[in-house]
């Protein structure tokens, strides 16, 4: 693949990632880098949260928070499979809860639902993927964590 198709692959995910969800998720710009979520630290007590904030609840600093980008890569703390979807969502499907290197838990949809390749404890890795149809049958893209096994 040449860089030239993977730029134009990247804004073609871009564009399909809820505009909700994309202030939160770094795509790659390349086919040999991964994406990562963006959370937020605060210089001056060094914690680091997500979703982002603006300004840090310790300090009450809006100056002290700065973006970073978080781990692609967590353990999963616990999850449970959803059977019975809202409008838009194929179930079943799981959402857990990931812990990160950083000390954060962060709840996400997972990319496995079998019961058999999902333990707790194992090491997920963070993927683009699609979760969900909107009202016209488009297809919309979020972050997910998958076994890093598969
Ligand atoms: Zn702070």
């Amino acid at each position: 693949m040449t860089t030239d198709d993977s730029g134009s692959e990247t804004q073609a995910l871009e564009d399909l990632i809820d505009p909700k969800l994309s202030p939160l998720i770094q795509l790659p710009g390349s086919c040999s880098e991964k994406p990562h979520l963006i959370g937020s630290k605060c210089k001056s007590c060094k914690e680091i949260f997500f979703p982002k904030r603006v300004i840090c609840p310790n300090c009450l600093k809006e100056e002290e928070v700065e973006d970073i980008l978080l781990s692609n890569k967590g353990k999963l703390y616990t999850y449970c499979i959803v059977k019975a979807a809202p409008l838009g969502f194929d179930a079943p499907y799981a959402i857990g809860y990931v812990d990160l290197p950083e000390g954060l838990r962060i709840f996400s949809p997972l990319a496995e639902c079998d019961q058999e390749h999902i333990k707790i404890n194992m090491e997920l890795e963070l993927v683009v993927d699609k979760i969900r149809e909107d009202e016209t049958g488009k297809a919309v893209y979020g972050y997910k964590f998958k076994p890093a096994s598969l």
